[in-house]
């Protein structure tokens, strides 16, 4: 593979993808943007092509749409130039449960969950083969926390962080690197989907401070990164606690609380 491999960026067209797009041009990969919003990646990819003279390529597609995530697939699939997917276009949406409807939830999935499934499954035999690469996921640090009543959107990302951890263990050993990036909330235009007005919210991560730390985290090969998280010996030990309770869930016996009906 080449020593700049194309990046392949989803959700390129405004936010954390594109502050994605913006780090691996400056770096010297060309790069495939995708999202529904052409007008908005042509900007960047014009500002971008002048200032580092990478190749950009825009792919306009709607990730929930079987049609057009085929077109990305095959994409991912053939074109052996690409060496880097940041699986990143994703989305919110406002309400509680039962105020969410069973279709806009089910849209929520369709992008969210399995459009990022299909790309790395894309992409991954592929890189596998070459033994090299690198695929991204962008999570969040909802997917850890059911307390913040985001219910559908954090068990997307609970998804997400899921599939990386398992894939990361699956492909590192074959020399694919897989990087989960958990951001809290993180100043884009994501809010405004929600509803929330970001500037009346504390703790709020400027996008391009969040892009950085995640390429830190990136170069230095995480499996998962959390850059607003102060003390990374709180995510180590989470894990370490979730590892030391695996091995006691293989009983031939229910446990003993559960032999008595009260
Ligand atoms: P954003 O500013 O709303 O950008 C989302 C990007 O995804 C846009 O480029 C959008 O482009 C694209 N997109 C949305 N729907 C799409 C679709 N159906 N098909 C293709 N592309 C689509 O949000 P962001 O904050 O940068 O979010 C990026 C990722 O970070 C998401 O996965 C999000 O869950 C995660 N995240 C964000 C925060 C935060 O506080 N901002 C925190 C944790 C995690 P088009 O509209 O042009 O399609």
């Amino acid at each position: 593979m080449a020593a700049h491999p194309s990046v392949l960026v989803t959700g390129a067209s405004t936010g954390i993808g594109a502050a994605y797009a913006e780090r691996f041009a400056r770096r010297g990969h060309d790069l495939v943007l995708v999202a529904r919003n052409t007008a908005r990646m042509e900007a960047l990819a014009s500002r971008l092509r002048e200032e580092t003279g990478v190749a950009i390529e825009i792919v306009t597609a709607d990730l929930t749409q079987p049609a057009d995530l085929a077109v990305v697939e095959a994409r991912l699939r053939d074109d052996t130039r690409i060496g880097i997917l940041i699986n990143n276009a994703g989305t919110a949406i406002g309400g509680s449960f039962i105020e969410q409807s069973t279709d806009a939830v089910a849209q929520l999935l369709a992008l969210n969950t399995t459009a990022v499934l299909r790309l790395a499954s894309a992409i991954a035999p592929r890189l596998a083969q070459a033994g090299a690469g690198a695929i991204v996921n962008i999570g969040s640090v909802v997917g850890l926390a059911p307390e913040f009543a985001m219910t559908v959107y954090g068990a997307t990302k609970a998804f997400v962080l899921f599939l990386s951890q398992g894939l990361s263990l699956e492909l590192g050993p074959k020399g694919v690197y897989v990087q989960a990036v958990l951001p809290a909330a993180t100043r884009t235009e994501i809010w405004g989907h929600v509803g929330a007005d970001v500037d009346a919210m504390a703790g709020v991560m400027d996008v391009n401070e969040l892009v950085d730390a995640a390429m830190i985290g990136f170069d230095r090969r995480e499996a998962v990164t959390i850059p607003p998280l102060p003390d990374v010996e709180q995510w180590n030990a989470f894990q370490a606690a979730r590892q030391a309770l695996l091995p006691n869930t293989r009983q031939e016996h229910a446990a003993a609380r559960y032999r008595t009906a009260n």
